[in-house]
């Protein structure tokens, strides 16, 4: 742990200024939950820490108009039992309460979530640990140093979107709901304010996999904003893992459908657990347009997601485990009430 300075804006506005002032090594703090983790395992190294959770209003939760809009510091747990949410789209509540413990959901915001690093295992005792035992190279802790899970242990890594840098998954689960729902990003940076489609907030790993996000330097997420949908009443966010509760996903699938009686108007389908990035399932989605969603139909759509996942040596199991996954889960939404 090194020494830090430390400041606390009362605006966002003020937040981005003091980030501009701070120079190199500063770092956004909101929860915690994440960046205190990287900075006890040395992946982190801020100099200047700008704590957000003193702004006023970006804890706002707001369900009116065409937009759901969740301010950034909204925590998981007040977003997971929003009456409208629970309602109206319960994949996106699942999504939360299907992840870590209650104690983190407590702390932990909707905004510092997006932004949640790899749990691949070489990252997080990797090469610039000096407490770790062993030191194993890692691209994304340290560029050009290798990658030690393409020979090593890699039965929890990607199957869909990795490269021969690295093969680490996205370890998030709101990121796969919001996908799956065409959510936007909103930021507040030295250049103002901007929005994004959160499917170019995430980057593939390809030659460069320490460049994980879109976001630049020194602009705060604000909000992510989520078109409604009535689709979002037959939705559901389904996970596999190797324990019921407080693990991350082998496999889970966002789904929202939008129905014309037994037949798929538009069915919404994203991954997660198995790619470098949340992963939205276009082809699973188009062969479903005008389906009727049986269980084989179900299936195949499972499969047209997981098309062209290729397995290491220990994963393979994942692109069944995904395709029967994002089956399961369209079958779980059809069941519920539009
Ligand atoms: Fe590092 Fe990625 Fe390789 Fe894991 S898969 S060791 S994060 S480069």
């Amino acid at each position: 742990m090194q020494p830090f300075t430390y400041a606390s804006p009362r605006s966002a506005a003020d937040a981005v200024a003091a980030f501009d002032r701070a120079g190199d090594g500063a770092s956004y703090i909101a929860g915690g939950t994440s960046l205190y983790d990287m900075m006890k395992l040395d992946v982190a190294r801020p100099r200047h820490l700008i704590d957000v959770t003193a702004i006023a209003g970006l804890d706002a939760i707001e369900t009116e108009g065409d937009t759901l809009r969740f301010g950034s510091l909204a925590t998981m747990s007040d977003v997971a039992r929003h009456e409208r949410v629970l309602a109206d789209y319960p994949v996106l509540a699942e999504s939360l309460w299907k992840a870590a413990s209650q104690q983190l959901r407590n702390m932990a915001t909707v905004g510092g979530n997006l932004l949640q690093r790899t749990r691949c295992i070489y990252f997080r005792n990797g090469t610039g640990n000096p407490s770790a035992v062993g030191a194993y190279p890692c691209n994304k802790r340290q560029p050009g140093s290798g990658c030690a899970a393409i020979d090593g242990l890699d039965r929890g890594q990607a199957v869909l979107g990795q490269s021969e840098a690295c093969t680490a998954v996205s370890p998030g689960d709101w990121p796969v709901a919001l996908t799956a729902l065409d959510a936007s990003i909103e930021l507040l940076g030295p250049q103002g304010r901007r929005v994004l489609p959160i499917g170019e907030l995430y980057r593939l790993p390809g030659a460069t996999p320490h460049l994980e996000f879109t976001v630049r330097p020194g602009e705060i997420i604000t909000a992510i904003m989520v078109p409604k949908t009535a689709a979002g009443r037959q939705s559901t966010y389904h996970k596999i893992r190797d324990r019921e509760s407080y693990a991350f996903a082998l496999a889970s699938a966002a789904v929202a459908l939008d129905m014309n009686g037994a037949r798929v108007r538009r069915a919404h389908i994203a991954l997660g657990g198995v790619a470098t990035r949340p992963w939205r399932a276009d082809a699973a989605e188009r062969l479903l347009v005008g389906q009727q969603l049986t269980p084989e139909t179900a299936l195949a759509a499972g499969r047209a997601a997981l098309a062209g996942a290729t397995p290491g040596r220990q994963n393979g199991f994942k692109i069944e485990l995904g395709a029967r996954t994002v089956a399961d889960a369209l079958m779980i939404a059809a069941e519920r009430n539009a």
